[in-house]
């Protein structure tokens, strides 16, 4: 168990491709952290480097107390788990398993019980050793669930199977860290979710740190502690799951995080006698009391409100002023519980709604989505859409 400091860490592949520009993580000792973003974004290449796969261009990453920028991967003590489980085919699951371990061990050559005639100290440590590594496979066989697949080769086993044992491979090392490469993107959409959940239990029973890699923001946001949301090499915001969701600092990780994606449209602020009032596609939008006062410095200025689906419903007859965002109602899409309606504003930016499927809502029609602004969020519309108004 370690903490993983990443400070001003830099990779610049040949031909100047800056694939990680300057990035900066204190990684908790047990912490799950999870690097998200689009692909290119230079996630893979930061746990490459922690692994010790990729030199590092600049900067320093320590495991523990031990700064590992000239260790060779082997000697990191870090387990790591790839996307293509790389199972030993000729192997029994035990032997996939343990076959790390076994190569690690000192006193292998005593194993043979004609030698252990002339050193019967080194044989008895040989067996100690052998029984250590029994025990190592047997208990994290327990933690996955896997024990009565120990004589079976992987061609015998289903995908999530394989992903177990590939897993499990990587707990019996005990390492101080494991680092996990996109391990569940070969699994259909099913059986992620499963092995999803299941990877969060294990790592409450080993309780090590971890730093996850994917391109799949709802598989960050269900494991993370912490998620790190990464564009173009460089960290948008690290923060927890709640947090990155409810309070992102920029219009990238706003439009990242949930499905379906946050909703913006551009408008412009105006102050009347009530307070500040955002107007945008022909709707005047009353900013809600927990804005008012941040927003202040920006009235008269242009802004960009971001409205995630859910936070938009169907008035019932009810429509307030102030909150009423009128849609062109295009295609209606029923999800069981609930409904994604897809509208155009009087500009003509498309949003999308989320809303339950015992609303009554048609095709065609106009509608004055009621908009609950207590819970909306506001960026600049130029630059690098900064979040603005967060108190
Ligand atoms: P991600 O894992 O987020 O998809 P990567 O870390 O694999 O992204 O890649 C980050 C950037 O570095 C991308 O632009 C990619 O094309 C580039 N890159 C990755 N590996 C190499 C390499 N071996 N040589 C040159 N460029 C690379």
């Amino acid at each position: 168990m370690a903490e993983v400091t990443l400070e001003n860490v830099t990779k610049i592949y040949p031909g100047d491709v800056k694939a990680v520009d300057n990035v900066s993580l204190a990684i908790q000792d047990r912490e799950f952290i999870v690097l998200v973003g689009p692909s290119g974004c230079g996630k893979s290449t930061t746990l490459r480097m922690i692994a010790g796969l990729e030199d590092i261009t600049g900067g320093t990453i320590q495991i523990g107390d031990r700064i590992v920028n000239g260790v060779a991967p082997k000697d990191r003590d870090i387990a790591m788990v790839f996307q293509n489980y790389a199972l030993y085919p000729h192997m029994t699951v035990y032997k996939n398993m343990a076959f790390g371990l076994l190569l690690r061990r000192k006193h292998a050559f005593w194993d043979n019980f004609i030698w252990a005639l002339f050193n019967p100290p080194a044989h008895r440590k040989a067996v100690a050793e052998r029984q250590d590594i029994d025990e190592r496979v047997q208990s994290a066989a327990h933690v996955l669930g896997i024990q009565e697949l120990l004589k079976r080769r992987p061609k015998a086993l289903s995908g999530g199977q394989r992903q177990r044992v590939a897993v499990g491979r990587a707990i019996v090392r005990q390492p101080k860290a494991y680092l996990f490469d996109e391990p569940l993107s070969n699994l259909d959409a099913k059986l992620r979710v499963e092995m999803r959940a299941e990877l969060k239990r294990i790592h409450r029973t080993v309780n090590t740190t971890t730093v996850y890699v994917t391109h799949d923001q709802e598989e960050a946001m269900t494991l993370g502690d912490r998620v790190v949301v990464m564009k173009d090499g460089i960290i948008h915001q690290c923060a927890s799951p709640f947090e990155v969701y409810d309070r992102p600092v920029n219009r990238f990780v706003a439009s990242f995080v949930g499905t379906p994606p946050m909703n913006f449209l551009n408008g412009r602020l105006d102050g009347d006698g009530a307070g500040l009032v955002f107007v945008a596609g022909g709707s005047r939008l009353s900013v809600g009391p927990a804005h008012q006062e941040a927003l202040a410095p920006w009235a008269g200025k242009p802004l960009t409100i971001g409205i995630r689906p859910e936070v938009l419903s169907v008035p019932n007859g009810n429509a307030k002023p102030g909150r009423a965002l009128r849609l062109q109602v295009g295609v209606v899409e029923p999800l069981g519980d609930r409904m994604d309606v897809y509208g155009s504003a009087a500009d003509g930016t498309q949003m999308i709604c989320r809303v339950s499927s015992r609303d009554t809502i048609e095709e065609g029609a106009q509608v004055d989505m009621q908009v609950d602004m207590d819970r909306v969020h506001f960026f600049e519309t130029d630059g690098d859409g900064r979040a603005v108004g967060l108190g």
